[in-house]
């Protein structure tokens, strides 16, 4: 029979010789081999004590931001929702009631916001999506957990906490502010219609 590729290889039937079958010089060849990487610089790192420096394009744990003077951004327009390819985000939308402005800065909310992290992949899409500077993805890693119900986190661990806020510096720069609110881009002119 013809192959379709030409990545099959012949077995060697050769017989070993009786140094061979000691199996001698290959431990040695392996043990060699272990006293080369034994003095080289290690690749590992002593995780969780010592950290790598993530790139600045990673994204990690999302935050939900506060505005300028605390108030939550989100105004459950579901956009991120929408975008989200693994649909890992849902939310229930609320009114905001006098008195509350303080709180949340649109005058629609979402009273429940949550993530299922087993289900996200991390691609950023929600980020992009939200035409409120909302949502972002952070360089935090979601932690490990045995339980899976604990991997859905709401907002209590997602919105930013109020007296020691998430940098965002990096990823809500004015190029994205530009890019989520140039008319040209097909996607905006459909995030102003969906939020008429
Ligand atoms: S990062 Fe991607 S997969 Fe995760 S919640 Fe956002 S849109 Fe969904
Ligand atoms: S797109 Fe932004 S404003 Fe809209 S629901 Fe998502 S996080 Fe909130």
């Amino acid at each position: 029979m013809q192959t379709l590729t030409t990545r099959s290889k012949v077995a060697s039937n050769k017989k070993m010789t009786f140094v061979e079958k000691l199996y001698l010089p290959a431990i040695m060849g392996g043990m060699a081999l272990t006293l080369k990487h034994f003095f080289k610089k290690k690749v590992t790192i002593q995780y969780p004590e010592q950290k790598r420096e993530f790139a600045p394009v990673f994204r990690g744990q999302h935050v939900l931001k506060r505005d300028e003077n605390g108030a939550e951004r989100c105004t459950a327009c579901g956009l991120c929702a929408v975008a989200c390819p693994a649909e890992a985000i849902t939310m229930t939308a609320a009114e905001r009631k006098p008195g509350e402005e303080a709180l949340y800065r649109e005058e629609k909310y979402a009273s429940v916001y949550e993530i299922n992290m087993l289900r996200c992949i991390f691609c950023g899409l929600c980020e992009e999506a939200c035409p409120k500077e909302a949502i972002f993805l952070t360089d935090r890693m979601v932690d490990t957990d045995y339980v899976r119900k604990n991997f859905i986190y709401g907002k209590d661990k997602l919105v930013d906490p109020l007296n020691n806020p998430i940098d965002v510096s990096k990823r809500e720069t004015r190029e994205t502010r530009e890019f989520k609110t140039h008319p040209e881009f097909t996607h905006n002119k459909l995030n102003t219609k969906s939020l008429k």
